[in-house]
């Protein structure tokens, strides 16, 4: 691995690097099918990702012919890591052993560890003899949808495709490691004013908040509209905010910090709910919810941006979502891709029905969302989020940060990346996009 690194920090050019041998094995963070009962019995807040991530050697897979071998300087934490580190809902290796049943190349996904990661930066080391659009030496960020292209479905949009997966959460040999195998239909450009780790934040996140509110799958924001986002500093809240911003919309945030509140003004969002501050409790015991705070909510929501939201961007599930109903606007609409706080959602059906609302599913962004997603942070016209960036050994620490939503934004891993502000191969774009801008998260 040093031979590889000590190349690509010297800008070695395609060649060389295609000559230099692939290790046998190399490091990666996983997770350990025997460890799948150790938190039996837990809380979700009590298991630790720390204690079930574990950095280790594992042995190099073969690449199918779409697929390329990648240098991975720079990855994140995603939700996902998290999940599958408390093996919440399901322990990951069930997806593992279905993918390997499915064909030859996918037996290599069913191991006793799990490599995670849904997000990449770095330099192509092999290409598949299948590959074309793509060569050694290409600088990429990487996409998470592994997408099966021989199901129709997928032709019409790759998410619908009945075989769609997640890399490094449904799939093995993730980005949170040395190398990752990736198919070549998950490769971008690498926005070249950024750094290895601000590249790397970006892929899942900005393409899942893409395709909610922008691409012509869900919410399809037009200028002018309300738009709730619930986390507006998480990591998928925060791009929505820009991307509202950017689209003419009005943004109204709900953080639950007076730094989080701070920041999101600093990034342009006006209209700012601190929801720790105003106490609202939207359940008042584990069966109630409490329509009155529901109404409070929607009256703060009208004094500040004087209207009801057109969209509400939805994701914390159980805890916000029937107040998330009762808020939007009359035939607006509700965009759901995720439920952090229980899946099992209550809200009251005569608030949907009666005013003409509706509820949009989403899940992560085929590739052309992620694409055109990925230009916007390559023109600079949306930013990185990240606040702050760990070395690979510490990977169990930052997703336990974003498990206990310590975090603001995204945290990065530095994988083959010495150390940060690598990979920065165009200073003047940088420096008209700003400084400042590009990395705000990490100012306050
Ligand atoms: P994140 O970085 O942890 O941000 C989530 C934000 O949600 C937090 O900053 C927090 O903000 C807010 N929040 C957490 N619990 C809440 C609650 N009970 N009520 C109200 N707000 C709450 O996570 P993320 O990366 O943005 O991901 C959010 C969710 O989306 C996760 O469940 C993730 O798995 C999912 N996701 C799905 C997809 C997909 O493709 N389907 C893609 C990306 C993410 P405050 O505490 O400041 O309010």
């Amino acid at each position: 691995m040093q031979a590889i690194l000590e190349a690509i920090q010297a800008g070695a050019n395609g060649d060389d690097l295609a000559n230099i041998p692939l290790p046998e094995s190399y490091r990666a963070a996983f997770v350990r099918k025997a460890d799948v009962g150790m938190f039996e019995g837990l809380d979700s807040p009590d298991k630790d990702p720390r204690k079930s991530l574990h950095i280790g050697e594992v042995a190099t897979p073969e690449i199918a012919p779409d697929e390329v071998v990648l240098a991975v300087m720079a990855s994140s934490i995603n939700f996902n890591t998290v999940w599958t580190s408390i093996f919440e809902p399901l322990p990951t290796f069930g997806f593992l052993s279905r993918l390997g049943k499915e064909s030859v190349w996918g037996t290599r996904h069913d191991q006793p560890f799990h490599v995670v990661g849904s997000d990449a930066s770095g330099v192509v080391i092999r290409t598949g003899s299948a590959v074309r659009n793509w060569k050694v030496g290409d600088k990429v960020v990487v996409h998470c949808n592994y997408v099966d292209d021989q199901d129709p479905s997928s032709h019409d949009d790759s998410m619908l495709g009945a075989n769609q997966r997640i890399w490094g959460f449904e799939s093995n040999y993730g980005g949170l490691a040395d190398l990752t195998i990736v198919k070549a239909n998950q490769l971008m450009p690498k926005p070249s004013h950024l750094s290895w780790e601000e590249s790397a934040v970006n892929g899942l996140c900005a393409s899942t908040s893409y395709r909610m509110l922008v691409g012509r799958h869900a919410a399809r924001m037009k200028q002018g509209d309300n738009v709730l986002i619930w986390g507006a500093t998480g990591g998928i809240g925060a791009y929505a905010v820009q991307l509202v911003l950017n689209g003419g919309g009005v943004p109204i945030g709900v953080v639950s910090s007076e730094r989080r509140a701070k920041l999101l003004q600093s990034m342009g969002c006006e209209h700012v709910i601190d929801r720790a501050a105003e106490g609202y409790r939207f359940w008042s015991d584990e069966h109630t919810q409490d329509e009155s705070e529901w109404r409070r909510l929607g009256k703060r929501i009208r004094s500040l941006s004087g209207d009801d939201p057109d969209i509400v961007f939805e994701h914390p599930g159980r805890s916000t979502m029937g107040a998330s109903v009762f808020v939007a606007k009359r035939g607006g609409t509700i965009v759901t891709c995720a439920a952090t706080s229980g899946y099992m959602i209550e809200y009251d059906n005569r608030h949907l029905w009666m005013k003409l609302k509706r509820i949009v599913s989403s899940h992560f962004a085929n590739y052309q969302e992620a694409w055109d997603m990925n230009r916007l942070i390559d023109r600079g016209a949306i930013q990185p989020v990240l606040s702050a960036c760990f070395p690979l050994t510490e990977v169990g620490e930052a997703a336990n940060q974003v498990h206990h939503n310590q975090h603001e934004g995204k945290l990065a891993v530095l994988c083959l990346a010495p150390s940060r502000d690598l990979g920065i191969d165009d200073p003047e774009k940088r420096a008209r996009i700003g400084e400042d801008r590009i990395r705000r998260f990490e100012v306050l």
